[in-house]
């Protein structure tokens, strides 16, 4: 994808996507979730063996007992802003953002 991005004054911009979580890193602490507007990501409950079980629905979300630990999954990249407000707040530097200029037409 290429093309001129440009702030609100016409300065140059270059929006970063959220392109990937580290699964085996990411904490499931959600803080990368409350920040963005966008709805890119969702946090999702994962099994002793690490299979995925689902979208958490709620704190109490334990899915039948299943529950191991949870995780932040990129569900729906093609939502981001490019804005990287969620790399800020991620306390495990587990996300993979690429430069607009970077992702492949
Ligand atoms: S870069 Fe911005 S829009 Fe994209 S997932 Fe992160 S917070 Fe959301
Ligand atoms: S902020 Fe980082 S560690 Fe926390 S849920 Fe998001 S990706 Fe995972």
């Amino acid at each position: 994808m290429t093309g001129a991005f440009v702030t609100r004054d016409g300065s140059p911009w270059t929006p970063h996507y959220l392109t990937a979580i580290d699964g085996a890193t990411c904490v499931g602490c959600g803080r990368c979730f409350k920040v963005c507007s966008r709805e890119v990501m969702h946090l999702h409950g994962v099994d002793d063996a690490g299979e995925i079980l689902g979208i958490c629905t709620g704190e109490d979300d334990d899915f039948d007992g299943e529950l191991n630990r949870m995780v932040m999954i990129v569900d729906h990249a093609g939502r981001c802003i490019g804005c990287g407000a969620c790399g800020r707040v991620c306390p495990k530097n587990c996300q993979t953002h690429l430069a607009a200029d970077k992702l492949a037409a």
